[in-house]
C-alpha cells in the first residue's frame, strides 16, 4: 500500500463515520419529535377526558339531587319516612360521601341517621334562597381525612323553600376512580381554590407534591393558553382546563413511557455510533497492520525469513545516510548451488539455504544482520568501522562456517564451497547503497577466480577493474554491429584418412581500441549479459556460409564445428533459430557439428539431452567438448548421444611416452568412446611426440598448434 493510500483511507473512513453519525442523529431526532408529538396529542386528549368527566359528573348529580328534593317535599313531615328514603337513596349513590336534608335552622339529618350542623353557611343560605349551589372545599365531619364539596338543592313545597338537600362528595375520589379506570399516560392533577386536592402520581412524597403543586399553579398563572411546555426535548407538557365548579384539571406528561423509551433508545443510538466508530478505527488499524505486513513481505525472503535485497539497500542507506556510520557488507555466494538443486532436488536445496541462513544469523560476529539477496547469495551487514584485516578475518570465519558439512537424511552430509566479496563503507563515501551493493557483487565475482582465499576485498584496484570491465562491456556490446567479430578456423586432422576432415570455428574480436581480445576474456561477458544469443546466431550463420562455400569449392565432405554456449543451448527458441539459419544459408546440416562443453551437460543434463536429441534429429551432429575438465566422469559419455568426443588438452600435459600412466588413461577413454561409436578428437596437440603417442593409442583425430593455429578462412582454405 502506498503512502498516498493511507490518508485517503483515513478520509473515507472518517466520511463513512460522519455520514453514519449524521444519519443516526437525524433518525433519532425525527423519531423523538414524532413521539413528542404523539405525547402532546395524548396528553391533551387525556385532559379533555378528565375535564369532561368532571363536568358530566357535576351536572348529573345536580339533576339527581333535584329529583330527590321533589320527593323529599312530599315526605318531609314524616321524619321516619324521610330518614329511610334518604338511606335508600344514599345506598344507590355510592359516589356521595354523605347525603342529608338540612332544615331551615341549619340542622342536618344525614342518611345514616346522624345529626350535624351546617358548616358551609354561605352556600346553605344561597340554597335556602332558592339557588342550586356548590360549596367551597371543606373537611367532612364524619371523616376529617376527606376534603369534600357539597351540592345543595332547595326543597320547595307549595312555592316555598322548606329546607335544603345536600349531597357531599370528594372530587378527588371521583377523579381517582376515573383515572384508575384508564391506562393513564400522564399525571393528573385536580386543583381547587389554588390548592392541589388530587394527584394521580401516587409515588411522589408529600414534600414533592406541595412543591409540584406550587409549580403547577405558578405555571398556570403565567400561561393562560392551557398548555405549558416545560421541556420540548423530553416532551414534558402541562395541559390544564377549568371544569365544573371552577375545578382546574391538569395533566402533566412528564415521565411518559414512550419518552422514557426514547431515552433508552438514545443509548441504543449511542451504542451504534460507538460501534461504527470502533469499526472505523478497527478497520484503519487493521489496514495499517496489513500494510506493515505487506511492507515486511516486500523486504523479506520468503524461504529463510531473512531480509532481501530491498531491505539490504534500505539498511545500508540507513546506516550511511541517517546514522552517518561506517559499515561492512559481506556477500557470500554458494558455489555451484544450482547443482545441489539439480542433483538433490529443490527440497534439499531449500533446506540447505535455510540452514545457511541460520548459521549466518547465529554466527558469533559482532552485532550483525543477515540477508538473502538471490539464489545462493547471502549478505552479512556489520555496522561500525573495521579495518580491512578485521573484515577479512570475519569473512574467512563466515566462509569456514558455511563450508562445514551439512547433515542431511540418513547421516549423510553435504559440503558447500563458497566465495565472498567484502566492501567496507566509509562515512565519507558519497556513493549510494545500490553502488555499494554493486561493488560487493563485483568483488565477489572476482573472488570466484581466486584459489588462495575464498574472498576478495573491494579495493581501489578492483574499482578500477570494475570501470575497465564496464568500458569493456560497452565496447563489446557494439562489436557485433561494428563487424569487429571474426571467425578463425583450426584444422582437425584424421589419422585414418590422413587429411584435414574439418575445422573448429573459433571466435575472434579485433577491437580498434583494445586490440585482439581472447575469447576466454569476452565470452563469459557475452554470456553474462545475454549478448551471446545474438552473437551465437551470427557465429552459426557465418560458419554455415563458410562451410557451404568450401564444400562448393571441391571439399564436399568437409564440416565445421561450432562452439555453442550454455545460454544458447538452454534458450527456448534455440532449435527453431538453428532451423531458420539452415534455411537461410542453404547449408547442409551434416556440414555442421555443435561442440557442447562438458560442464553444461553436468549442470542440466535433462535439458541438454533434449536439445542434443533435437539437433541430431535436424541432422546436426554434436561433440562433447573439453572432456576431462571439471566433473569428468566416464558415465557422462553414455549419458548423451554425442557423435564426437573432444578430449581436453590437459591430458597431454603428463603424456610422455606410450607407456606412461596418462597414456593408459587415454587409451581407456578412446576404447570406451569407440565402444559407444564416438569419434575421439584430441585437442591441443603441439608436438610430434604427442602425435605419435596418440596415433599409437588409437585416437581418431587430432587438433592443435602442431598442425596450425586457428587462422582466417582464406589461410584455412590454403591448408586444405
Ligand atoms: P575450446 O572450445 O576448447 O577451443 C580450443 C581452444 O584451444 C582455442 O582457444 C584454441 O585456440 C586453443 N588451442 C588449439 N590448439 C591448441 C594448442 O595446441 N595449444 C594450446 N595451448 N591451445 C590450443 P581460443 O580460440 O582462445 O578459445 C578459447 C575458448 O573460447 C574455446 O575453448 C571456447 O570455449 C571459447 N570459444 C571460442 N570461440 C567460441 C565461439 O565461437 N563460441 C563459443 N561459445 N565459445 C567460443
Ligand atoms: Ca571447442
Ligand atoms: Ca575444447
Amino acid at each position: 500500500m502506498g503512502t498516498t493510500k493511507k490518508p485517503l483511507a483515513l478520509i473515507i473512513l472518517s466520511l463513512v463515520f460522519v455520514v453514519t453519525v449524521l444519519f443516526l442523529v437525524n433518525e433519532y431526532k425525527s423519531e423523538r419529535s414524532e413521539t413528542a408529538e404523539a405525547v402532546y396529542k395524548e396528553t391533551g386528549e387525556l385532559l379533555d377526558d378528565v375535564a369532561d368527566e368532571a363536568n358530566r359528573f357535576g351536572n348529573e348529580r345536580v339533576g339527581e339531587l333535584e329529583l330527590i328534593a321533589k320527593y323529599i317535599a312530599i315526605v318531609v313531615d314524616d321524619k321516619e319516612e324521610l330518614q329511610s328514603f334518604l338511606k335508600k337513596q344514599n345506598s344507590k349513590m355510592p359516589y356521595f360521601a354523605g347525603l342529608g336534608f338540612i332544615s331551615p335552622d341549619g340542622e342536618i339529618m344525614a342518611a345514616d341517621g346522624s345529626r350535624f350542623f351546617v358548616k358551609e353557611r354561605e352556600s346553605f343560605e344561597r340554597a335556602m334562597s332558592g339557588h342550586i349551589t356548590t360549596s367551597e372545599l371543606f373537611t367532612f365531619e364524619q371523616n376529617p381525612e376527606l376534603q369534600v364539596t357539597a351540592i345543595s338543592v332547595p326543597v320547595n313545597k307549595d312555592g316555598k323553600v322548606i329546607g335544603v338537600l345536600s349531597g357531599v362528595f370528594s372530587m378527588s375520589e371521583i377523579i381517582h376512580r376515573l383515572v384508575s379506570d384508564t391506562s393513564l399516560l400522564g399525571t393528573v392533577y385536580l386543583i381547587k381554590d389554588e390548592q392541589v386536592v388530587y394527584t394521580s402520581g401516587d409515588e411522589i412524597s408529600e414534600g414533592d407534591s406541595t412543591h409540584k403543586s406550587k409549580r403547577i399553579l405558578n405555571e398556570i398563572a403565567k400561561s393562560p393558553s392551557g398548555v405549558v411546555v416545560e421541556d420540548e426535548k423530553t416532551a414534558h407538557y402541562l395541559f390544564y382546563k377549568t371544569a365544573w365548579n371552577d375545578w382546574v384539571t391538569a395533566v402533566d406528561s412528564a415521565g411518559h413511557p414512550d419518552m422514557e423509551k426514547m431515552s433508552a433508545k438514545r443509548w441504543h443510538y449511542i451504542f451504534i455510533v460507538s460501534l461504527v466508530l470502533l469499526t472505523s478505527i478497527g478497520s484503519y488499524l487493521y489496514m495499517l497492520r496489513l500494510e506493515k505486513r505487506q511492507q515486511r513481505a516486500v523486504r523479506q525472503d520468503v524461504l529463510t525469513q531473512l531480509g532481501n535485497h530491498v531491505k539490504l539497500e534500505e539498511d545500508v542507506n540507513y546506516y550511511q545516510r541517517k546514522k552517518q556510520k561506517s559499515c561492512t557488507i559481506i556477500l557470500i555466494n554458494l558455489r555451484e548451488f544450482k547443482n545441489i538443486n539439480n542433483w538433490a532436488g529443490h527440497e534439499m536445496g531449500d533446506y540447505i539455504l535455510m540452514e545457511v541462513g541460520k548459521r549466518l544469523s547465529d554466527a558469533l560476529v559482532e552485532r550483525h544482520m543477515t540477508y538473502r539477496i538471490g539464489g545462493g547469495e547471502f549478505v552479512v551487514l556489520l555496522p561500525g568501522y573495521r579495518t580491512r584485516k578485521q573484515s577479512e578475518e570475519i569473512t574467512a570465519n563466515l566462509c569456514e562456517l558455511i563450508q562445514r558439512p551439512f547433515e542431511i537424511v540418513n547421516h549423510e552430509t553435504v559440503c558447500l564451497r563458497v566465495y565472498a566479496g567484502i566492501r567496507n563503507i566509509d562515512i565519507k563515501s558519497k556513493e549510494n547503497a545500490a553502488k555499494f551493493i554493486h561493488d560487493v557483487v563485483f568483488a565477489c565475482q572476482e573472488a570466484r577466480r581466486l584459489t588462495e582465499v575464498p574472498y576478495a576485498y573491494f579495493t581501489d584496484e578492483l574499482a578500477h577493474l570494475d570501470n575497465e570491465r564496464k568500458l569493456f562491456v560497452k565496447e563489446l556490446s557494439d562489436a557485433l554491429n561494428r563487424e569487429e567479430f571474426k571467425l578463425f578456423y583450426q584444422p582437425i586432422f584424421s589419422f585414418q584418412e590422413d587429411r584435414i576432415v574439418s575445422f573448429e570455428s573459433l571466435l575472434r574480436w579485433e577491437s580498434p581500441k583494445l586490440g585482439m581480445v581472447s575469447p576466454l576474456e569476452f565470452i563469459p561477458l557475452l554470456e553474462e549479459s545475454g549478448m551471446i544469443l545474438e552473437v551465437g546466431d551470427w557465429i552459426i550463420q557465418e560458419a554455415a556460409l563458410q562451410v557451404t562455400k568450401w564444400r562448393s569449392e571441391g571439399f564436399p565432405e568437409l564440416y565445421v564445428t561450432v562452439n555453442v554456449s550454455v545460454k544458447q543451448l538452454l534458450d527456448e527458441s534455440f532449435i527453431s533459430r538453428v532451423q531458420d539459419i539452415l534455411l537461410e544459408t542453404k547449408a547442409s546440416p551434416d556440414s555442421l557439428v555443435f561442440e557442447i562443453t562438458e560442464s553444461v551437460v553436468v549442470e542440466d543434463s535433462e535439458k541438454a539431452l533434449q536439445t542434443v536429441t533435437k539437433l541430431n534429429d535436424l541432422g546436426i551432429s554434436t561433440a562433447l567438448d573439453d572432456f576431462g575438465t571439471g566433473y569428468s566422469s566416464l558415465a557422462i559419455l553414455s549419458l548423451l548421444p554425442f557423435q564426437y568426443l573432444k578430449v581436453d588438452r590437459s591430458f597431454l600435459d603428463d603424456l610422455d611416452g606410450a607407456d606412461s600412466q596418462a597414456a593408459s588413461v587415454l587409451r581407456g577413454i578412446v576404447s570406451i568412446a569407440s565402444g559407444l561409436g564416438q569419434v575421439t578428437v584430441m585437442e591441443g596437440v603441439e608436438t610430434k611426440e604427442h602425435l605419435d603417442v596418440l596415433k599409437e593409442i588409437g585416437a581418431d583425430r587430432i587438433q592443435g598448434y602442431y598442425f596450425s593455429k586457428p587462422v582466417p578462412p582464406n589461410q584455412a582454405f590454403k591448408l586444405l
